[in-house]
């Protein structure tokens, strides 16, 4: 069994309010528990963070002796990195090459770009003009709120820890009840590597727990990962102190297949992802727009390589799609399913339970056709294993059009033999990552989005800004006159 009953507070592990199930979601069997905070814990994570802030313990590392600490920790946690793999997928059911992959390589790829970034992103400034000389400086934003959700534990955390740390803050981490488990292999390493006690707090926790730390007066930035109906409820909570807020919501990715896109090819690259992390993932491309002169030849192609994809044991390194992380997720796609069915789309692949699959939250891979995009289907976000593909008329334009009209904006891509081509459209859409023939995106370059996806960019520089204060200094007589 998986047990564990302690929090991470004030760098060292401490009794939980209350535990909660852990349950693996390919077998449905209870495996474990994990600790979930209660008022007076949150309370005493803040409070530790607070004073490690406050007495600068951390703040007044250099950036050379931060970055020790963080690269330390990295290579500490790639030691257990196949447990950590394994851990990630028996709390919410991810298959292995997503789990190994992307949550338990974050990091080894994160806290050591932080680290090399705080040696130069942090240098101070001076500036000049006729009026005056000011010397700027950026000054860790205070004590953050980093909130996740389940489908995306380590990613999603350390795209937040990683810049934060390295910015000289102090965090207070908020993992979902869902994943309470794999935060704390990072807060352990980060601990043996030399972060000073307080400075980064665990603390799993559902609702209740994510609003009472978001109101927390002591807390001076939120940085949440998650739905945007709880981004709107945390952007309302922190405009009463005008706390900082940088949000990664949600999204209905557009993939836009041009009239020269190779079919199989298009098919082949487009579906991993289409169905990434089981499509529980935000930037999953979940509307792909295709020319309606090829539209029927596309949905055949595309509806026959889904239902020959593998749906099983996540821990098979074979496997395509697992299970959904809970069965409230898998009731969430169901009912979606039944949404798409009523509003007259055509389902052309998958559209109910895999039969062979006896235990555990699994849904085919579901493919509807004739969708236009004013369905419900097309307009919210599923976050499940559902894919509509749409037909539009007329030239690029039409389909970038299309595209553009969603309240979200994360994600996209763009299919084509002309690469040129495919470019240009890409320029014209409203989304802050587009790849362009599936291809990958530096993890340097800013993952974010806009509209209703998000408010500020993760990854790069972009995120360490989102931990800093610019401060500018001005000195009569030393650093220049005044
Ligand atoms: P959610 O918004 O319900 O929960 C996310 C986190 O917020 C959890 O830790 C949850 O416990 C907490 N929370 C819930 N209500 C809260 C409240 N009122 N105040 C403070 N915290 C609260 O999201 P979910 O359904 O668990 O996750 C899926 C969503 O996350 C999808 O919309 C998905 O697109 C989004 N997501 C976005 C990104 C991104 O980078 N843009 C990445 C992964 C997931």
């Amino acid at each position: 069994m998986l047990d564990r009953t302690e929090l991470f507070v004030d760098g060292r592990p401490t009794a939980a309010a209350i535990t909660v199930p852990v349950v693996d979601p390919s077998t449905g069997t209870v495996v474990g528990h994990g600790p979930v905070a209660g008022p007076a814990d949150i309370d005493h994570a803040v409070r530790a963070a607070r004073t490690s802030f406050e007495d600068r313990r951390w703040r007044d590392r250099t950036p050379t002796e931060r970055a020790e600490v963080l690269r330390t920790a990295a290579s500490l946690v790639a030691d257990v990195r196949d447990d950590l793999t394994e851990l990630v997928i028996t709390q919410n059911g991810s298959v292995h090459r997503f789990a190994h992959g992307v949550q338990a390589g974050s990091a080894q790829d994160l806290l050591p770009y932080y680290a090399e970034l705080a040696l130069t992103h942090l240098a101070e400034e001076h500036r000049s003009d006729p009026v005056g000389t000011s010397v700027v400086v950026q000054e860790p934003i205070g004590v953050v709120a980093t909130i996740t959700p389940w489908n995306s534990p380590q990613r999603a955390m350390l795209l937040k820890v990683a810049p934060a740390l390295a910015a000289g803050c102090s965090v207070v981490h908020k993992p979902a009840p869902e994943t309470p488990l794999d935060a704390f292999v990072v807060a352990e390493a980060l601990h043996k590597a030399g972060l000073p006690a307080g400075v980064f707090n665990v603390v799993p926790g559902g609702a209740e727990v994510g609003e009472q730390l978001v109101a927390h007066p002591d807390v001076d930035k939120v940085s949440f990962t998650g739905s945007s109906d709880v981004g709107r409820r945390i952007l309302a909570t922190a405009a009463g102190r005008i706390a900082r807020v940088s949000l990664e919501l949600g999204g209905k990715s557009p993939a836009v297949v041009l009239d020269d896109a190779p079919l199989d090819d298009t098919v082949r690259r487009l579906a991993p992802l289409a169905f990434l992390n089981t499509g529980q993932a935000c930037v999953a491309q979940t509307r792909i727009l295709v020319p309606r002169s090829r539209y029927e030849t596309f949905v055949d192609a595309f509806a026959t390589h889904v239902r020959s994809l593998t749906v099983g044991d996540p821990r098979d390194p074979a496997t395509d799609l697992g299970p959904l992380a809970t069965p409230a997720q898998r009731e969430r796609v169901e009912h979606y399913v039944a949404i798409g069915r009523a509003e007259g789309a055509r389902v052309v692949a998958g559209g109910g339970l895999p039969r062979h699959q006896t235990r555990g939250w699994f849904h085919e891979p579901t493919v509807f056709a004739d969708v236009h995009n004013g369905m419900r289907i097309a307009r919210e976000e599923i976050f499940g294993p559902v894919v509509c593909i749409l037909p539009y008329d007329g030239d690029d334009a039409r389909a970038v059009s299309i595209a553009n009209d969603t309240p979200y904006g994360l994600s996209a891509t763009v299919w084509g033999a002309d690469a040129a081509r495919a470019y240009a459209v890409a320029r014209r859409i409203r989304a802050g990552r587009v790849g362009v023939n599936g291809a990958t995106h530096a993890t340097r370059a800013p993952f974010g989005g806009f509209g209703q996806s998000g408010l500020g960019r993760e990854t790069g520089p972009e995120a360490m800004d989102l931990y800093l204060e610019p401060q500018s200094i001005a000195v009569a007589g030393v650093r220049g006159e005044q």
